[in-house]
């Protein structure tokens, strides 16, 4: 196994205590000892990041705003570093948040000339360690891993006959904010109270506690471990058995942290397990970018870090590097008015770039009006030269891309969805994993992972000539596609990749829902669009209510949304537009974000004066859409809030109505469809579609499109089948099926 596996198999990484340098030695060091190379990695930096890059020992801060080169300021440190000799590469570390982040630190450290040095994020670092201990400590290879804990969540709640199945996500994000703080299920309740997190509507903190156990025990029963384990497990090997954190500790001498205003209590304790007594680590961050704070991350080992190493090198960068003077001034007003602990670390960016164009905002009277313009914006930017993959529109939640999906297609515009889970649910994308999986256990290679990865995916007749058709045909070969894009993104990076290596990468981006990338305009949610960059950016849906989220009803929470809408912000460099839909599809009356108004410097009016940065919202029109979402709760006639909601017609805490047996059927019907289609469930019609359907028992085309989630498309493939179950009737494509 490559990092520590090589160190500890031949020996090639030995425990040597070099006496510690002291800054001003290292300097002296470097010009003595410098080699070609790493003069101009240093010139490539300003003065501070310089400073960064200098401080080759002991510990390092590095605080900083958006775009002001921290991710550069490290990754040129850990180059100028090993080019002077003084890391060995094969003894770093570098930590980053993102599977994605990690290979592009891989890609711009080779491109410094610098190889071996360890990329990874928590997750795969922990899990390379796990994967080569486990065997010394607990024998046999470790088990599976868990893709997804909502899946098992599903018969553990209905067992405890909890029968709303949407609970199963809010459970999981529980779970997994419990087991990254280091809480156990009989210590939740309490735990959840001192960090004043509410549990699930409809849920007491004893009902999580409850289904917490049962989930614990029910992934044991089934021989399985999950994202968060693969970490507990490495932390309990690391404290238990001395003689492998020694080896570990020998392996890894020098470990650099980026984005380090999101470690939690969990990736934290791994840190100081990896590091022991010794303290060569670099962090960098940006407090005011902390966006992980419900899922148990803390700013405070950022912000603490001096109090924790009183020694410590700190280091402020201020010059925005990244985005224009006009969009640093918009990113400076969002967070003028940011509070909270995070806020006291808050730097004023300092523009560097050249003037560009003022950002945009517009209003519009729905949502797919919305999508409509934004895609019309980006085909005029794609028409004036940028290139589609160096676009991103950005969202508050999963749920909101459904509708810019539509309309880049109908645009005829590439995309890629990012931060999706989707794309590892897709059967196509399973099987081929699972077949990777087979090819790796085997363990025959070509020697050359791309060829290796086609000729394991040829078995699922995929060819490098992409298909005639579109559709689902298009699709599965663009997503098969993605697979050797990867495996060869991987094999350029390391000549010596192996199926092994692109295994635990596909099962770390399975975890952290990153999705390999294509190239097309980004769709992603404001989270997983961390730490990148694009030339314009669209951030759309800024809606009171959505953005901020509606559940940030505490200042604490309020103040995470504020932080979230900073990153939106500060991902483009030259173009960004700001955009809201007065209601979702027509009806009902919505208020814009707040955070507009921050942003823009007014609160009032859209009409643009003389120090606005805003162009008047276009406001047009749509078609006339014959498709209409109840606006309030069939049941309890109060306002829906969630798109879930809107779909389903009622409120999540309010019973719903349907009729089972239909429902069952038509569910039935759904995964014949799926299957016949190749495509997961979900893309024929969603549950809560088929939940509409199952109350409303449309009885023509017009009923059935009337029902949110299906539009012309869906009901042009799927009315003839649905209207007969609904009526009791076989669907004739079920009859035409072969048994
Ligand atoms: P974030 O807070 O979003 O993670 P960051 O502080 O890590 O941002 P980087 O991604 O390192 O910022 O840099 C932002 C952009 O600025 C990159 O395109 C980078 O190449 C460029 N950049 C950084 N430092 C310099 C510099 N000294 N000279 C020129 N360009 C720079
Ligand atoms: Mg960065």
């Amino acid at each position: 196994m490559p990092g520590v596996g090589r160190g500890c198999e031949d020996g090639g990484v030995t425990a040597t205590d070099d006496p510690r340098l002291k800054v001003g030695e290292v300097r002296a060091g470097v010009r003595r000892g410098a080699r070609p190379g790493s003069e101009q990695v240093l010139a490539a930096l300003d003065p501070e990041q310089r400073e960064v890059a200098l401080a080759v020992s002991g510990p390092v801060v590095v605080l900083a705003g958006a775009g002001t080169g921290k991710t550069r300021a490290i990754t040129h440190r850990i180059a100028y570093s090993v080019l002077t000799g003084q890391h060995d590469p094969r003894r770093a570390l570098a930590v980053t948040f993102t599977a994605r982040a990690a290979g592009e630190m891989r890609q711009r450290l080779a491109e410094l000339g610098v190889e071996g040095v360890q990329a990874r994020t928590f997750h795969s670092a922990a899990l390379r360690q796990l994967r080569y201990f486990w065997p010394r400590v607990v024998g046999g290879t470790i088990p599976e891993i868990l893709p997804s804990k909502v899946r098992l969540l599903g018969p553990v709640l209905r067992r405890a006959h909890f029968s709303d199945p949407s609970l199963a996500r809010d459970v999981a994000s529980e779970i997994e904010w419990a087991k990254s703080s280091q809480v156990v299920a009989a210590d939740y309740p309490a735990a959840s109270l001192a960090a004043r997190r509410e549990a699930p509507s409809g849920l007491t903190r004893d009902n999580v506690a409850d289904l917490y156990r049962a989930y614990e025990e029910r992934k044991a029963d089934d021989g399985l471990i999950d994202f968060e384990d693969v970490l507990l497990l490495t932390v309990g090997i690391l404290d238990t058995r001395p003689d492998i954190a020694d080896e570990v500790r020998s392996a890894y001498r020098w470990f650099t942290v980026d984005e380090y205003q999101d470690v939690n209590p969990l990736q934290q304790r791994l840190l100081d397990l990896w590091l022991g007594d010794r303290d060569d680590l670099c962090v960098v961050g940006d407090a005011s970018q902390t966006i992980y704070t419900f899922t148990g991350a803390s700013s405070s080992h950022l912000v603490d870090f001096r109090t924790r190493y009183p020694h410590a090198t700190e280091v402020r960068l201020v010059r925005s590097y990244r985005s224009t003077p006009q969009i640093v001034a918009l990113a400076n007003r969002v967070l003028s008015s940011a509070t909270g602990p995070e806020a006291k670390l808050r730097l004023e960016l300092r523009a560097t770039r050249t003037d560009g164009p003022e950002p945009q905002v517009s209003a519009h009277d729905d949502e797919p009006a919305e999508a409509a313009a934004v895609a019309k914006a980006i085909a005029a930017l794609i028409a004036a030269g940028t290139q589609a993959r160096e676009i991103a529109v950005l969202y508050r939640i999963n749920a909101q891309s459904e509708v810019f999906e539509e309309a880049l297609g109908e645009a005829g515009i590439p995309y890629v969805l990012r931060g999706e889970s989707a794309f590892f649910e897709r059967s196509e994308v399973r099987e081929a994993v699972t077949r990777i999986r087979g090819a790796a256990r085997g363990g025959q290679m070509s020697g050359d992972l791309g060829s290796d990865v086609r000729s394991v995916l040829s078995a699922m007749s995929w060819s490098a000539d992409p298909p005639s058709g579109t559709g689902a045909v298009r699709d599965r070969w663009e997503n098969l596609l993605r697979l050797v894009t990867l495996a060869d993104d991987l094999g350029a990076a390391d000549p010596d990749a192996t199926l092994r290596d692109l295994v635990d990468d596909l099962d770390q981006r399975a975890a952290t829902q990153s999705a390999p990338t294509a190239d097309g305009v980004t769709l992603a949610t404001v989270h997983a669009a961390k730490g990148l960059e694009w030339d314009a950016v669209f951030v759309a849906g800024l809606v009171a209510g959505t953005f901020p989220i509606q559940y940030a009803d505490t200042p604490a929470r309020l103040e995470e949304e504020r932080r979230l809408f900073y990153v939106a912000c500060t991902r483009a460099r030259t173009h960004l537009a700001l955009s809201w839909a007065r209601s979702r599809t027509g009806r009902g009356r919505r208020e814009r974000s707040p955070f507009l108004d921050a942003a823009v410097g007014r609160a009032t009016e859209w009409s643009g004066g003389a120090d606005s940065a805003v162009i008047r919202g276009t406001g047009s029109r749509s078609a006339p859409r014959t498709r209409r979402g109840p606006a309030t709760c069939r049941v309890c006639g109060n306002a829906l809030v969630t798109g879930a909601e809107s779909a389903r017609g009622r409120c999540r805490t309010c019973p719903a109505s349907y009729d089972e047996a239909l429902l069952d059927r038509l569910k039935a019907w759904r995964t014949d469809e799926a299957g016949r289609r190749s495509v997961p469930a979900y893309v024929v019609l969603t549950d809560a579609t088929l939940e509409t359907i199952a109350t409303e028992l449309p009885a023509d085309n017009a009923a059935l499109v009337r029902i949110p989630g299906i539009g012309a498309r869906k009901l042009e493939a799927y009315a003839e089948a649905v209207l007969a179950i609904v009526r009791g009737d076989t669907p004739s494509s079920a009859v035409d099926e072969p048994a």
